[in-house]
């Protein structure tokens, strides 16, 4: 769906609501914090924005934040885990200002990481912006996980297939969906004024992904680290615009 400039507007708000809880918690990872404390810090940033959550009581989702360390890849829980030196961990949050949509994630490291860690980070965040470059007029969308495959694949990296980017607009989550694989298929033209959120999941190991008792928490099959980063885009007549960055 294509939106108007008021809508465009709004969805650019909701956006910078996001990227300051991104900034928040980033300042905030450290050893010794608990995921429940990243997730107080950022629900007041919404509060003081004026902001609604996209996350909380999302089909019962407890939380403002996804907060998933290490080979979690999505959909963490925020609780009492203490956070540790040399841990990774992906925080992934929204806002919703005047009924429009903004969702972002990244993953950080806490403290001293590893080097194939940090390896996973820098390609996992390169990808995104990879498929970002694809995000012009005329193009076709799965150019953008085709662009996102081919820098993950490069490097040896996992491509998580069952969970996917989207649009987004009056809800967080429309149709089409944004794989960050080529699907065998080119799907729609882009178009100014379309939004979507891009966000490439990419694993130090294999592509398969397991979902933990908690009907939440998706980590990896095999044990592996995983990055998560994502953003908001619109599609302008001057290229892609990214709401949830400053
Ligand atoms: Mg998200
Ligand atoms: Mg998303």
């Amino acid at each position: 769906m294509r939106r108007n400039a008021d809508e465009l507007n709004k969805m650019r708000r909701a956006g910078k609501v996001v990227a300051e809880m991104h900034d928040v918690t980033r300042a905030a990872i450290r050893p010794g914090i608990t995921t429940r404390e990243l997730d107080a810090l950022a629900a007041e940033v919404i509060k003081k924005r004026g902001a609604t959550s996209n996350f909380l009581n999302y089909h019962g989702f407890p939380a403002v934040i996804c907060t998933s360390p290490n080979s979690m890849i999505v959909h963490g829980i925020p609780g009492d885990v203490v956070l540790e030196e040399g841990d990774i961990i992906s925080i992934d949050c929204g806002a919703i200002i005047e009924g429009y949509h903004g969702d972002a994630a990244y993953t950080a490291g806490v403290g001293t990481i590893s080097k194939e860690a940090q390896r996973l980070l820098d390609v996992t965040e390169r990808s995104l912006w990879a498929g970002i470059d694809q995000m012009v007029k005329g193009n076709r969308l799965n150019e953008i996980g085709r662009a996102v495959e081919k820098v993950a694949l490069a490097a040896n990296l996992g491509v998580v297939r069952e969970y996917v980017g989207h649009a987004i607009g009056t809800a967080m989550h429309e149709s089409p969906q944004v794989p960050n694989y080529w699907p065998g298929t080119p799907g729609p033209t882009l178009k100014e004024g379309m939004v979507f959120a891009v966000e490439p999941m990419l694993n130090l190991g294999g592509e398969d992904t397991i979902l933990l008792s908690d009907g939440w928490s998706v980590v990896t099959a095999d044990g592996s680290l995983s990055a998560h980063f994502e953003h908001t885009i619109a599609i302008t007549d001057n290229g892609p615009e990214v709401f949830t960055a400053h």
